[in-house]
């Protein structure tokens, strides 16, 4: 294929997704990505960051990453097995563990790279993996880097996991099976049901693995959905993200020695690609260290995502099934919610359209993550733009 081909191919495949409405525009913004945020010279309430405390512009992290960046530089210099280990990345990961309360745990250089590398360090060829229709893209990856079979069940149906477990273990075709699934579903905010899958993965001989992205700093005092539901000696395989309420970047996995030992030994992210930067560890674990100290973002986090919900179902619409800071305000028709989402902008406010693909048709919502940081007079400005968007698209009386 020439460049020249190769690029009519692609504009060509751009086109197509432009025509299904699938093509992000990337507005990038001109200031830090706190509650509210400038694009293009305007400011927005941002409804749409990960950053559920604040912490990605907290002054204690910002000093903690410029110390460490003065004292060892910006980069690691190495992957981990090599000598990019720096005593930064060891202090991260014992308290990590001591915040996770497991045995161990071993930081990645992302959330997304947790999964590729456990999956695909534990499961393998004659496994079975039992994974929940919603999982997030890097599980569906994570999995695909397998050759063992993958079986989704249906999203939290505790039955059809339990019928698939049963049936996978009694046809005797594999050897291990892992029951993997999101700890918060971050479309619909949902908490995965756990105590109901370590009690079928032990009825059925199952590892358990849960990505706790979304609950990790927000479910369970900070320590997660697993601690929410105390099951921490329950579940094998933790993840964790460093980019969403630690407010860096970066992820994790929580378990036992042995768990934390096999990765350090087989998986590819920890041996093939360079160590997290000294700053961003440093920063880390800043961040860690004040999510066990107070309770206090976590509070506020929680106040402003129930002020908000109860703004929204007031003025007539519906947040779906919610049991989580995340907040969706679900429309339905995926036209109506994308048209829905630019009148806000308009007005001001930065929320993202989540329409099929991403969920399932007719189902469209506008999801709103509110954080910490803010004020009731921002959300507030924010509630004011969905009544005025929203009566003037019909979608509320
Ligand atoms: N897992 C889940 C459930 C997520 O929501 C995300 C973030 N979108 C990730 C993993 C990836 O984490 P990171 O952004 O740290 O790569």
């Amino acid at each position: 294929m020439t460049s020249k081909t190769l690029s009519a191919f692609l504009l060509n495949q751009l086109n197509e997704l432009k025509d299904r409405g699938l093509y992000n525009t990337i507005d990038p913004l001109e200031g830090p990505n706190g509650p509210v945020i400038r694009m293009k010279g305007r400011e927005f309430v941002n409804l749409s960051s990960n950053n559920y405390l604040g912490l990605a512009t907290d002054k204690r992290l910002v000093d903690a990453a410029v110390e460490a960046t003065i004292r060892f530089g910006v980069g690691s210099g190495a992957v981990r097995t090599i000598n990019g280990t720096l005593a930064l990345h060891v202090e991260l990961e014992e308290k990590l563990a001591a915040f996770k309360g497991t045995e161990a745990a071993v930081a990645f250089q992302s959330g997304f790279n947790c999964n590729m590398a456990a999956i695909s360090a534990v499961m393998g060829e004659g496994d079975a993996i039992l994974s929940d229709e919603l999982n997030h893209a890097s599980i569906i990856d994570g999995c695909r880097l397998t050759k063992a079979k993958v079986i989704r069940y249906r999203h939290s149906d505790m039955d059809d996991l339990r019928t698939k477990a049963k049936e996978a273990r009694e046809s005797g075709a594999f050897g291990k099976i892992m029951a993997i699934t999101d700890g918060v579903f971050s479309m619909d905010g949902d908490v995965a049901k756990l105590p109901d899958i370590a009690e079928i993965a032990e009825s059925y001989d199952l590892i358990t693995y849960v990505d706790d992205a979304h609950g990790s700093g927000v479910l369970g005092g900070g320590a997660g959905t697993v601690k929410h539901f105390g099951l921490s000696d329950r579940i094998d395989f933790q993840i964790g993200t460093l980019s969403k309420a630690v407010g860096a970047v970066g992820g994790y996995v929580a378990g036992t020695r042995e768990v934390v030992d096999w990765l350090k030994a087989r998986s590819r992210p920890f041996l093939f690609s360079t160590a997290l930067p000294p700053g961003t560890v440093a920063a880390c674990i800043e961040a860690i260290g004040i999510l066990q100290e107070s309770k206090q973002l976590q509070d506020r986090l929680w106040e402003n995502a129930a002020y908000l919900r109860r703004g929204l179902q007031a003025l007539g619409f519906s947040t779906g099934h919610t049991a989580t800071p995340i907040t969706p305000c679900m429309i339905g028709d995926e036209e109506k919610t994308q048209r829905f989402s630019a009148r806000l902008y308009e007005e001001g406010v930065y929320a993202k359209a989540i329409v099929f693909p991403t969920v399932p048709k007719g189902t469209g919502r506008v999801r709103n993550m509110p954080t910490a940081e803010h004020t009731t007079k921002m959300l507030d400005r924010a509630l004011a733009a969905y009544g005025k968007a929203g009566w003037e698209l019909g979608l509320i009386r």
